[in-house]
């Protein structure tokens, strides 16, 4: 029993061991992800419920490994957040969101606004609001049509500090959602003090939409809510058309998922979107 009870530990401390090398060889490939090209962005539809037409896309970082394929946030977001990588892959994320949709307004493409999302170590970092500035002037992007996603998380993260920054984006013309909703702690009525347009309902609550009579009850009551701070709800991880079908009769402005679309490359995205007048 000694024997295998040791064995046990030496593999443990082998696994233990990989996984600290593989942590530390995916930390040093990030490190130079961003000068070897290695980031793209895909988009993801935003649908007008009333209408089904598009209202905005959602820009989702990906990196593309030489050898190991497409790698997806969830797996590396966190390590970036932890060594302040985020601030330089977020500032070329906005960039690059806002030169794409350059482009298509240069190809006589109806613009269509971008919404980007920002993580709360980008907020704590004192540089944001003058790199955001200098982004939309070297590139031109009109303001209105880029939207920041935080989570409620993130904002409930650093208070005042948090508010002075939404206020001076705010001011530039950029509007700002609240992503996740519902996950966190926070109340409608305490996010009434955020310059915020939109909230996003979790995907959590809208998974077993059909099924359950609570989520029902719950995106009613954030619905309701919303209407009467003058907020707009986007519905996120909208599967079904029954999904769909219940979030229109309560009332839901937008809907976003894979039953309008996963995220796209920009070839792709262009396709779903409309010549100028
Ligand atoms: P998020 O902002 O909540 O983004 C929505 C996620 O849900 C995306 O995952 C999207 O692909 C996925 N999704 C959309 N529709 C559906 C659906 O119908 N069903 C299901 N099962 N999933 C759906 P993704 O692209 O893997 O992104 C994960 C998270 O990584 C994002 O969650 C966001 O928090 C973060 N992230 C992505 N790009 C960026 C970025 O550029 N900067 C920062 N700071 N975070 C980012
Ligand atoms: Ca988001
Ligand atoms: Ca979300
Ligand atoms: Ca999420």
């Amino acid at each position: 029993a000694k024997a295998s009870g040791r064995n046990n530990y030496q593999y443990f401390n082998e696994e233990m061991n990989m996984a600290a090398a593989m942590h530390f060889e995916m930390e040093s490939a990030l490190r130079s992800a961003l000068q070897l090209g290695q980031f793209e962005l895909h988009y993801q539809p935003i649908m007008d419920i009333a209408t089904r037409r598009l209202a905005t896309l959602e820009v989702l970082l990906r990196w593309r490994r030489p050898a190991g394929g497409l790698v997806m946030p969830d797996q590396f977001i966190p390590l970036i957040e932890d060594n302040g990588l985020i601030v330089p892959i977020g500032e070329w994320v906005l960039r690059r969101a806002c030169e794409q949709s350059m482009e298509w307004q240069r190809q006589g493409i109806a613009p269509v606004p971008m919404a980007i999302n920002l993580s709360a170590r980008q907020f704590m970092h004192r540089g944001l609001v003058d790199s955001i500035r200098r982004t939309l002037e070297e590139t031109g992007i009109d303001p209105a049509l880029i939207e920041f996603e935080i989570t409620e998380t993130a904002l409930m993260q650093h208070g005042e500090q948090t508010l002075e920054i939404l206020g001076q984006i705010n001011a530039m013309g950029i509007r700002l959602s609240i992503d996740d909703f519902g996950t966190g702690y926070s109340s409608l009525a305490y996010l009434k003090r955020f310059p915020v347009r939109k909230i996003k309902i979790d995907r959590a609550f809208i998974k077993d939409l059909e099924e359950s009579a609570e989520d029902r009850a719950i995106v009613a009551a954030i619905v309701a809510l919303s209407d009467s701070l003058q907020l707009s709800v986007v519905a996120e991880g909208v599967e079904t058309e029954g999904q769909f079908q219940l979030l229109r009769e309560q009332g839901c402005t937008f809907a976003q998922g894979y039953l309008f679309s996963k995220p796209v490359l920009g070839v792709r995205a262009q396709l779903m979107m409309d010549k100028a007048a």
